[in-house]
C-alpha cells in the first residue's frame, strides 16, 4: 500500500487503525517530500559547484581540440647557454622536462607518447609560436625566457597553441618558461619557499601542467589534478596526473582513435578559414588572410596564475 515499497509499516498500519490519521500522515509525507525536493534544489543552486573534471579545449563552436597523431608528438628543449641562477642546470632541466612528458606518455588506454629531444649546442632558439610564414618549419619547442618576459604578467610559463579552425586539430604549441621573475627548480621534494617568494618554482610539476594545455586541456578546479590553475612556490604536487587527468586523456585520445590518426596523416588538403588568436581569450581579435594554407587559430594557452599568497594558501 505504501508506493514504492513497504519497508516503512507504520504507514499501513496506521491506514488499517484511522484512515483520517493516514491522510494527515499522507498529506504530510507530501509536504515533507515536496520541503526535501526543494532543499535539494535550493542546496544546488547556493552551494559552490562541485569539481568540474577534466576540460578538454573547444573552438568556439564547441569542436574539441586535440592533435590528430597524438602517438608522435616531438617537442624539442632549448636550453638557454651557460649558467643562469634562475634555472638548474642543463642535465637536471632536461631530466625535468623528460619526465614530465613521461608522465602523459605512460598512461595506458592512451594514444600520447612524448617525446623530447634536446636543440644542438648552438642552435637558435625559434620565436615562440606559430611560424605562417615557414608552417613546415614549426616544431613544437620548450623555451626559457631568462632576459625579457613578454607574455602573461606574473605567469610561470605559457602555452601557445595553434589549430585549424576547421577540423580542430592541434598543430603546433610552445611552451615558454619565465625565467625572468621566477627561480626555477628540479626539486627532489616539496620545499619551503623562498622568504622574498621568488621561488623555488619545480620545473618538472609546471611542464607537466603546460604539457596538459599542449595536449588540449584547460583548467579544472578539480582536486587534485595537474591541470589545477594555481600551484605554490616548492610545491611538486602537479607532477603526478590525477585519476581526473587519466579519464581525461583517455578520452580526449582513446585507442579506437588510430584509424582517424592514420587517416589524418593522409589527408592533410582540408582548405581551412584562417583566424588567428593571440591571448586567453577564445574570442577572435583579429583576422589574417593566409591564402592557400591551414587555417591557424594561435592561441595563448594559459597562463599558469601563481598566487603570491604562498604555496599553502594556493595548493590544498
Ligand atoms: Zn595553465
Amino acid at each position: 500500500m505504501v508506493p514504492g515499497g513497504g519497508s516503512h509499516s507504520w504507514a499501513s498500519s496506521n491506514e488499517q487503525k484511522n484512515r483520517k490519521g493516514d491522510v494527515k500522515r499522507g498529506s504530510m509525507g507530501f509536504l515533507l517530500s515536496m520541503a526535501h525536493r526543494f532543499l535539494l534544489v535550493l542546496l544546488t543552486v547556493l552551494l559552490p559547484l562541485p569539481s568540474q573534471a577534466f576540460v578538454v579545449a573547444t573552438d568556439g563552436r564547441g569542436q574539441m581540440l586535440r592533435w590528430p597523431d597524438p602517438g608522435e608528438l616531438r617537442f624539442v628543449i632549448h636550453a638557454p647557454q651557460g649558467d643562469h641562477d634562475s634555472l638548474p642546470p642543463t642535465e637536471e632541466l632536461v631530466t625535468a622536462v623528460s619526465r614530465a612528458a613521461d608522465s602523459w606518455s605512460d598512461i595506458e588506454g592512451s594514444l600520447v607518447f612524448i617525446e623530447t629531444e634536446v636543440a644542438p649546442s648552438g642552435a637558435i632558439p625559434p620565436r615562440p609560436g606559430y611560424n605562417r610564414d615557414d608552417p613546415s618549419g614549426n616544431t613544437n619547442a620548450i623555451l626559457f625566457e631568462t632576459e625579457r618576459w613578454r607574455h602573461q604578467p606574473g605567469a610561470f610559463a605559457v602555452t601557445l597553441r595553434a589549430y585549424g579552425s576547421q577540423t580542430g586539430n592541434l598543430l603546433h604549441a610552445d611552451i615558454v618558461i619565465n625565467a625572468v621573475q621566477y627561480r626555477w627548480a628540479a626539486l627532489e621534494q616539496r620545499t619551503r619557499p623562498d622568504p622574498d617568494g621568488d621561488g623555488p618554482v619545480d620545473l618538472q610539476a609546471v611542464l607537466t601542467h603546460e604539457l596538459g594545455h599542449a595536449l588540449g586541456f584547460e583548467h579544472t578546479t578539480t582536486i587534485p589534478s595537474v591541470m589545477r590553475s594555481t600551484i605554490g612556490f616548492g610545491e611538486i604536487c602537479m607532477r603526478e596526473l590525477s585519476e581526473t587527468d587519466v579519464d581525461g586523456l583517455r578520452f580526449l585520445y582513446p585507442p579506437e582513435m588510430l584509424d582517424e590518426a592514420v587517416a589524418a596523416r593522409v589527408d592533410n588538403s582540408v582548405d581551412e578559414e584562417i583566424i588567428a588568436l593571440l591571448g586567453c581569450s577564445s574570442a577572435p581579435q583579429g583576422a589574417h588572410v593566409h591564402a592557400g594554407l591551414l587555417s591557424l587559430i594561435v592561441l595563448l594557452g594559459l597562463a599558469f596564475v601563481h598566487s603570491r599568497a604562498g604555496a599553502s594558501k594556493s595548493w590544498p
